[in-house]
């Protein structure tokens, strides 16, 4: 099934099912470690890639493979390969498509993890990293080098759910040589799908909305078969950061209900944040969705809603934005999203903890900044629980 054929809602339920012999009509969860050959002749075959058959599941997996398929069909991608969580699929990329003295280039608004990555893991081995504005197009010109392969960004970013133009930065990487990946972890492919725009690769932690219901970790790197097929199941295969059938399966059925869940996220992310922008004891509101977002227009033209999560700052400070999370009584204190449980966090004390006080606020993640993931709880209890708190302050 394809894009082409069908719309994704369909796409989501149906695409990349394979059937066993028994003809079973929900997808099948094959949790075995390794396939039996019918022969030594076939064994060589599939070890020679002659036979594509299954072999052993730390690359070939027939639930794995139904998630892939319909992932890519979703994305619009011609290949995909899963791995064991997000940051495995940002260093399965990394380790397929970079090697020592190439450079990258990559948004500062980036998941603290990806930043730890470039910087501490990838660093020593030789492949250097230059951060910039996402959204300053001049800024991502003047960094490029001779040797610059890669441009990585988060749109939206997180916590302050700045929009870059996909269209714009995939002109500079291509006029660079680079690829441009894209973090489609916020949007996923119900609301956002970058290939379209012209980014060559996506990435996602499928722990988030994939999922959307807290229960596994996974991830995933899209693009085309060129790409993506064989470098990266070599790496697989090599390196082994695998996901696991089980966790494949659970993310498999998360799929059928994305649409429904992303489109309720965004309208109960959008009532609150209207809602926020009224409140006496909130300055300001970070939502794409919102018309006073400052790329609001390029947020409508890229995306088909706003998404799940607001940022807003209360006036004052850290006192002020600790007295609404403790106030909650429903809302969780954790610092996942995606979830069907909202979730609140103080992204300066935790997510944005490391970064030196100036460096945080150069950012805008100031002390009274509160991330919420809305939920899929009603509306109306999500709101009465922030006003628990902000109506103390
Ligand atoms: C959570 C997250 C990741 C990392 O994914 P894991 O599945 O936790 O490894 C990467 N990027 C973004 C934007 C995330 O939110």
């Amino acid at each position: 099934m394809t894009g082409n054929e069908y719309e994704l809602e369909t796409l989501a339920v149906r695409a990349g099912i394979v059937r066993s012999q028994f003809n079973e009509h929900s997808e099948a969860m094959y949790l075995t470690s390794s396939f039996v050959f019918d022969n030594a002749a076939q064994a060589a075959q599939r070890f020679s890639g002659e036979d594509e058959g299954m072999v052993y599941s730390r690359y070939t997996n027939p639930t794995v493979r139904m998630l892939e398929t319909r992932l890519a069909a979703l994305e619009g991608a011609e290949y995909c390969v899963s791995t064991s969580s997000g940051m495995s699929a940002i260093l399965t990329l990394a380790m397929s498509l970079l090697k020592a003295g190439e450079h990258v280039i990559a948004s500062r608004s980036l998941f603290g993890a990806t930043v730890q990555l470039f910087n501490n893991v990838l660093g020593r081995f030789g492949v250097e990293t230059t951060f910039v504005e996402p959204a300053r197009m001049d800024q991502w010109r003047a960094a490029v080098r001779p040797n610059t392969r890669l441009f990585f960004v988060e749109t939206p970013s997180n916590p302050l759910t700045e929009i870059v133009d996909i269209g714009a930065l995939a002109e500079v990487a291509h006029d660079a040589g680079a690829l441009l990946a894209v973090d489609n972890c916020f949007c996923t492919p119900a609301l956002q799908r970058p290939i379209e725009h012209g980014a060559d690769l996506v990435m996602h932690s499928a722990t988030k909305y994939l999922d959307g219901q807290g229960r596994v970790l996974g991830g995933a790197v899209l693009g085309r078969r060129d790409v993506i097929q064989a470098p990266m199941t070599g790496f697989l295969r090599s390196a082994g950061p695998a996901l696991s059938p089980f966790n494949a399966w659970v993310i498999l059925k998360g799929l059928e209900t994305l649409r429904l869940r992303m489109l309720a996220h965004s309208e109960s992310a959008l009532e609150l944040a209207q809602w926020l922008e009224q409140h006496p004891r909130v300055s300001r509101v970070f939502y794409p969705g919102l018309s006073s977002h400052p790329q609001h227009e390029l947020a409508k033209r890229q995306q088909s809603a706003g998404g799940g999560v607001v940022s807003f700052e209360v006036k004052g400070g850290r006192k002020e934005a600790w007295k609404v999370i403790d106030s909650t009584k429903m809302i969780s204190i954790t610092a996942n999203l995606g979830d069907a449980k909202s979730t609140i966090t103080h992204p300066a004390s935790t997510t944005h903890g490391k970064l030196a006080p100036q460096v945080r606020e150069a950012a805008g993640i100031g002390e009274g900044l509160l991330r919420l993931a809305v939920g899929l709880e009603a509306v109306t209890d999500i709101r009465a629980d922030l006003e628990h708190g902000l109506s103390q302050i």
